[in-house]
């Protein structure tokens, strides 16, 4: 129990190392306290009365019935946002500061029921305990923070317009926001989206992933317990409606949306059918990791594993388009088979778990198929290609395809899941050529110790994260946010608060003195 994890996102961890033995215990059946629809800080059946199941990945058991929220619950929600957003209500009248406490106070309570709320999500949605208490839970927790100092720092400037006048900008929170939130990272979105949006004082009706609400219901109660104003949070479980009704709402002012570029286009559409609401959209990606000849090659070969594998694939920003030089290419092959073939994949409370199983059937299945198409298509299959026999969850063995071409599918379109495409290069222009030859710009690595070839790969990439001789190294204070179909708008650091902030121009006359 002491071998450590190589993982950079660790060290968000508050235990302060990556070993398994210094993570406390997990709760393997934690209780499930809140089904319901959280408005006005109280807890709602459906007003039809409709429910739905969510599920253990793990098992495909049902662990929950969740109220189903629809379109009526939509507009009940959407109300008690507006109303607490009314000029004059508590939540208006709070002074900038306290906003920062009570998302602090939101962070405190999240680190005290730290194993609870990782072993809730780990139940939910599959991933490693070892995970969701050392890199999900900590990393949100770290986002409320960081946007609780921002609260009070949020101001605009003073402008020196020709003529006699007093100039200045405020910066004003847009209103309500509707925030659709992905199964991925269920605690760490709600967290990147609830602290921008309370740091600048909007309101929120958010709906999480059918697949994973238990995560967002609970911090609900959480952010009640903190002293957020009723209608400040509300929370709106639903399936098959609910997010459209959100963006169609000629009350929401905003929509935040993590998920498909399917999706985010029809949410896009739907803003501009109604009101035009602000859109800011996380999307795919089919990010490019590119491998030089000069890389360290054992330190290339990991992050790019864990590039790939990390969340059993299920990453916006997976490398999923390994590109090595020709003369590195078999030998980065050889090792990277060898590593994928040492991931310790099973039951995701295990502590010394690495790889637990697909979110649902749905993606499992879409998953398989697109092995089935490298095969087809003539990639080599070097490890892994099926389902992991033996457990009866949604698990697939962690598969490698060398001998990738770019105009195979496994190539062009976004897996999802714990599949690596291994291709070869020999040249930057033409690496760089390829690289961006997707509808997708998220976030692309390059592994090199060549500083003059790492700045010019980086100035020629379309994407909005370039990491150099490392992966997946998110952060509370780094933008993060697509080019392309990748979306638009970014999330995290200073550039995050601006979705969630209007602008406005104060222009005074000043009298001239003698008139
Ligand atoms: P999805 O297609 O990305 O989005 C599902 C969410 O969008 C649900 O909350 C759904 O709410 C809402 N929605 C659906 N139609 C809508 C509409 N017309 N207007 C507003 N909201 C709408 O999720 P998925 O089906 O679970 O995943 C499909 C693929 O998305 C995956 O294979 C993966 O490629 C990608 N994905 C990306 C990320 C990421 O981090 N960028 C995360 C997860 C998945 P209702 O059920 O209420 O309609
Ligand atoms: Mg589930």
């Amino acid at each position: 129990m002491q071998r450590l994890i190589r993982c950079p996102l660790l060290k968000w961890s508050r235990v302060g190392t990556a070993k398994y033995s210094s993570v406390s215990a997990p709760q393997t059946s934690p209780q499930i306290l809140y089904t319901g629809i959280f408005i006005n800080n109280e807890w709602h059946k459906s007003i039809d009365g409709a429910i739905f199941p969510s599920v253990n990945p793990t098992n495909k058991q049902v662990i929950a019935e969740i109220q189903k929220g629809s379109k009526a619950d939509v507009d009940s929600a959407v109300a008690a946002a507006r109303e607490a957003f009314r000029l004059g209500s508590p939540w208006r009248q709070m002074d900038a500061s306290w906003r920062g406490h009570l998302l602090h106070k939101l962070a405190d309570l999240m680190e005290r029921d730290r194993v609870y709320l990782a072993s809730l999500e780990t139940l939910d949605n599959g991933k490693p305990y070892f995970m969701s208490y050392n890199v999900d839970v900590p990393m949100a927790i770290n986002n409320l923070r960081y946007y609780a100092g921002w609260a009070d720092k949020i101001h605009g400037k003073v402008i020196p317009i020709d003529g006699n006048y007093f100039v200045y900008t405020r910066h004003e929170p847009v209103g309500v926001c509707a925030q659709i939130i992905p199964w991925n990272f269920p605690i760490l979105m709600t967290a990147w989206k609830f602290g921008p949006a309370l740091a600048t004082g909007n309101t929120i009706v958010l709906k999480p992933a059918e697949q994973t609400s238990l995560t967002a219901l609970y911090i609900a109660q959480l952010t009640k317990e903190a002293g957020f104003p009723a209608g400040v949070v509300n929370v709106v479980p639903g399936f098959g409606d609910a997010g459209a009704a959100l963006v169609q709402h000629y009350d929401v002012d905003k929509v935040a949306f993590t998920g498909s570029t399917e999706i985010g286009k029809k949410i896009q559409q739907g803003s501009g059918l109604s009101n035009l609401k602000r859109t800011t959209l996380e999307l795919g990606g089919k990010s490019p990791n590119i491998i030089l000849s000069d890389a360290d090659i054992k330190n290339a070969v990991e992050s790019s594993h864990f590039g790939l594998f990390f969340n059993m694939g299920q990453c916006c920003c997976a490398g999923s388009r390994t590109f090595i030089e020709d003369k590195l290419y078999d030998e980065f092959v050889e090792r990277s088979v060898e590593r994928a073939k040492k991931r310790v994949v099973g039951n995701p409370f295990d502590l010394t778990t690495e790889h637990g199983p697909q979110i649902d059937e749905k993606q499992f299945n879409k998953i398989l198929s697109m092995i089935e198409s490298g095969k087809k298509e003539g990639a080599s299959l070097v490890a892994g290609g099926d389902r992991f026999e033996g457990l009866s969850g949604y698990f697939i063995q962690p598969t490698i395809f060398a001998d990738v071409q770019d105009d195979m599918k496994i190539a062009r379109d976004e897996i999802f899941g714990p599949v690596q495409q291994l291709l070869r290069f020999k040249s930057l222009d033409e690496v760089i050529e390829r690289a961006n030859n997707t509808e997708y710009g998220l976030a692309a690595a390059i592994f090199s110790k060549d500083i003059d070839k790492i700045n010019y790969i980086i100035q020629g990439l379309r994407a909005g994260t370039v990491w150099v001789n490392t992966y997946n190294v998110l952060s509370a204070q780094a933008p993060f946010g697509g080019y392309k179909m990748s979306g638009h708008g970014r999330e995290n650091g200073e550039y995050g608060l601006q979705a969630y902030t209007e602008i406005k121009s104060v222009i005074t006359r000043i009298p001239n003195k003698n008139s």
